[in-house]
């Protein structure tokens, strides 16, 4: 053995963080159960130990070495670490001493429980404390709460589970290392709730909070810790770089002995490169998933005594991993800086992915045998850390079934389906451009569909009721037949639109009644998609999803809505929306392949939507709305990048609707409301009419489309679906006046903000009949002022 000092000369695998959920969703189970008031404390604490036990013990008996503590969270990870140090509002009525676990439980839904939509947003209305806001944590589907800060803002260690889970571990008989999210990404991730406060001027008087529970660890016994700074893999101005010098620079004057992986992930280090390397850290992980050309520099750059943590498994998607291909790039590193410095890992937590693969009995065998999922993911390490440490030939096997399966992959008939390439290959400019600009198209349009002005509408879905659901699950269990099940859509569809003419609005929707999910529902129809029984991922608190698994080239064997589409139009005079989603959502709610660019995923799913688009026109109809709820949520987290996926996103939408007739129009609907910065994407995205999420922030957000002068027509929300409560007449009809005051009256459609599906008929039906009401009052003041 040469240098090394670790007793084994085995290179050590970490795994950075594991799913919290339960292979089977326990602590969805549990934590519904005790906001419920069926459970009470001390039975949800007791199954979240069993869940980290599990954890713990199923690393050990994989193989890993650095196995993470305080990666668990009963809600949050963000949550935990403003808890941790006493970031907690006001309003929440904490002083000092332990956060209870209500107070916490208030932060993560609102004192009264949670009324959040099915995209992460959190709003809880009437009596009671809102929760905080909720975000995206990077470019991933995981949402965190949002810190807040105030002028002068006092942190106290307030929370000690970093450490009680450390020894909670050690009792169980494991070294763990403790994970904590680092204090400057912390800071970066909170709001400012003062203007002119800018959350990093806190660090100074965060640090010592961060001390107090390093020291605290390192007493237990902790050697390592976790800090986790994403924000290194984002641009970064001096400020935050000199935040992070200043941080890690106090850490290491204050513990001299205790050794700290600083983790990067999402992305490469950039031009924050130097700054990372430069900092007073015992290790650096680098995800080399995502950036693996950044691994050469790096270790050439980095000091002798610098630990590198080698993030070659991708811990943000579901495939498995050709691991003779990434030995390759593996060993010279550790040739070069032998195996005491270097370990392997996941790309950035294993929060991402799925937990067991050995679960998906159902999944086709092809399929399954491509992917790998947490489990998997920790025997590709073990396997990788073993062969990189001299000892190839036991695990021989292994190496050459992923290359197998790797070789498979890229050979069968699955994947790769010739005709879409020919389809892809074939796009002519044409084909992304409508016939004529919107300018005419708008004349035959309005000819041709003979809406009033202020048109009223709504985005789609009408509430999924309890029946509706029930029936739902039935159906799938086997227990209702696809005729009873049918009958019964087609009476709820029927009923649905029978209320929407009575209530006078003008251009209905059938209500998706039928859809599941408004992308599961496509995937399950197209080509190319696989669908897993137990792949849940947190998206965020007691909320999981399963995203569809994108594994082949995309097709569509038929015609997917039309049916639906054509009985609604049957039973109403009035015009019926075509209602579809958008394939930039489509792909960026799954695990998308990693064999071709995301941009190419994309196109292809673009030409299966305009094949239904087309299909919808033939069959007659004359309004089709596109669905692009996720559009923005995949912007890469480099500005730089921008454009590049702007472009595609764009391109691909225009390909899914520009196969149309002038006299045909296109919607489409985008859940948020921050358009400043991709306001011209948005207008080149040239869909007729656009609806987005407008009143809570009553019409503020119409900004950016007055500022770019968007020139087609809008439907800027006059009804907040994420709240139980009804608008009154006024208060819609203030929103709309405000809107004619931006914008030219005959621009302007009048819908809710989003789709209904999260709420009940008793609130919907009097807030529709209000904006109705609304509506027919604008139009009134309209005629007069033209009298
Ligand atoms: N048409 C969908 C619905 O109404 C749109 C939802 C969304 O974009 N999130 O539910
Ligand atoms: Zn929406």
């Amino acid at each position: 053995m040469n240098v090394s000092c670790s007793s084994s000369g085995m290179v050590p695998v970490s795994t950075l963080g594991t799913p919290r959920i339960g292979l089977r969703r326990e602590l969805k189970a549990a934590l519904e159960s005790y906001w419920s008031g069926k459970i009470d404390q001390a039975a949800l604490l007791d199954i979240a130990a069993r869940l980290r036990a599990a954890n713990w013990a199923r690393q050990k008996a994989l193989g890993v070495t650095n196995i993470p503590s305080n990666d668990f969270s009963l809600y949050d990870h963000v949550l935990d670490t403003a808890v941790m140090v006493g970031a907690i509002p006001e309003a929440y009525g904490w002083t000092d001493g332990p956060v209870p676990l209500d107070t916490y439980f208030a932060m993560a839904r609102g004192s009264q429980g949670d009324a959040v939509c099915e995209h992460g947003h959190a709003h809880v209305h009437g009596e009671g404390v809102p929760a905080l806001e909720m975000t995206k944590w990077f470019d991933t589907n995981y949402h965190y709460m949002v810190p807040e800060f105030v002028a002068g803002q006092r942190f106290t260690l307030a929370s000690s589970k970093a450490v009680d889970e450390y020894r909670e571990a050690k009792v169980l008989g494991y070294d763990t290392r403790p994970v904590l999210l680092g204090p400057v990404t912390f800071l970066r991730l909170g709001k400012a709730k003062d203007t002119g406060l800018d959350p990093l001027s806190l660090l100074g008087d965060l640090l010592p909070v961060y001390v107090e529970t390093l020291r605290r660890l390192s007493a237990s016994g902790a050697e390592w810790v976790q800090m986790d700074e994403p924000c290194l893999v984002t641009d970064l101005d001096d400020a935050a770089r000199a935040a992070l010098r200043e941080a890690y620079g106090f850490f290491a004057h204050a513990l001299p002995k205790l050794k700290i992986m600083l983790t990067s992930y999402f992305g490469g280090l950039g031009d924050n490169l130097d700054t990372a390397l430069a900092l007073p850290v015992a290790g650096l992980h680098l995800d080399l998933a995502r950036a693996p050309e950044q691994l050469a520099e790096v270790s050439t750059k980095a000091r002798a005594g610098l630990a590198l943590s080698l993030g070659v498994i991708d811990g943000r998607n579901v495939w498995r991993a050709d691991l003779s291909k990434l030995l390759a790039a593996l060993e010279p590193v550790v040739r070069k800086r032998g195996t005491d410095h270097v370990e392997i890992a996941p790309s950035c937590s294993l929060l991402h992915v799925p937990i067991d693969l050995a679960q998906e009995t159902a999944l086709d065998p092809d399929v399954k045998s491509w992917l790998a999922f947490a489990v998997q993911k920790m025997e590709e390490l073990t396997t990788l850390a073993t062969a990189v440490s001299g000892h190839r030939q036991a695990v021989a096997d292994k190496l050459a079934a992923s290359s197998a399966a790797a070789e498979a992959r890229r050979m069968s008939l699955k994947v790769h389906n010739p005709a879409v390439a020919e389809r892809l290959a074939a796009v002519t400019p044409e084909m992304v451009r409508r016939a004529s600009p919107f300018a005419e198209r708008v004349r035959v349009q309005r000819e041709r569909l003979r809406v009033p002005t202020f048109p009223t509408t709504t985005i789609g879905s009408f509430p999924q009721t309890p029946e509706v659901r029930k029936a739902r699950a039935a159906h799938g269990r086997g227990e209702v037949s696809d005729a009873a099940y049918d009958a019964f859509l087609r009476e709820e569809t029927a009923a649905t639109i029978r209320w929407q003419e009575e209530i006078g609005l003008d251009v209905l929707v059938h209500g998706e009644f039928e859809r599941n999910d408004m992308v599961q529902y496509f995937g399950e129809q197209l080509e190319g998609f696989a669908f897993t029984r137990h792949g849940w991922v947190q998206s965020y608190g007691s909320r999981y999803v399963r995203p569809p698994v994108l594994f082949g080239d995309v097709a569509r064997p038929q015609p997917m809505t039309v049916e639906w589409w054509r009985y609604a139009q049957s039973i109403t005079r009035r015009p019926m929306k075509g209602m579809l989603t958008g394939p930039v959502t489509i792909l960026n709610w799954s695990f998308v392949r990693d064999d071709v660019p995301r941009s190419l995923a994309c196109r292809q799913i673009a030409l299966a939507i305009r094949d239904e688009v087309t299909d919808l026109e033939a069959a007659g109809a004359m309004m089709i709305q596109i669905d692009e709820a996720a559009i923005r949520e995949g912007l890469p987290l480099r500005r730089a990048d921008w454009d590049a996926y702007l472009g595609w996103a764009v391109e691909s939408f225009r390909l899914c609707a520009a196969g149309v007739r002038d006299a045909t129009q296109i919607h489409t609907h985008m859940c948020y409301s921050e358009f400043n910065d991709i306001i011209a994407a948005i207008g080149a995205m040239d869909a007729d009419v656009i609806s987005i999420e407008t009143s809570r922030s009553k019409m503020e957000l119409l900004d950016a489309f007055v500022s770019y002068r968007y020139p087609n027509e809008i439907g800027p929300g006059v009804y907040d679906i994420h709240s139980p409560r009804v608008p009154t007449v006024d208060e819609i009809a203030e929103l709309l006046a405000k809107a004619t005051r931006l914008l030219a009256p005959e621009q302007i459609w009048v819908n809710p903000d989003c789709g209904l599906k999260t709420r009940k008929w008793e609130e919907v039906r009097p807030a529709l009949i209000n904006m109705v009401a609304a509506a027919n009052r604008l139009r009134g003041d309209l005629a007069q002022a033209a009298e």
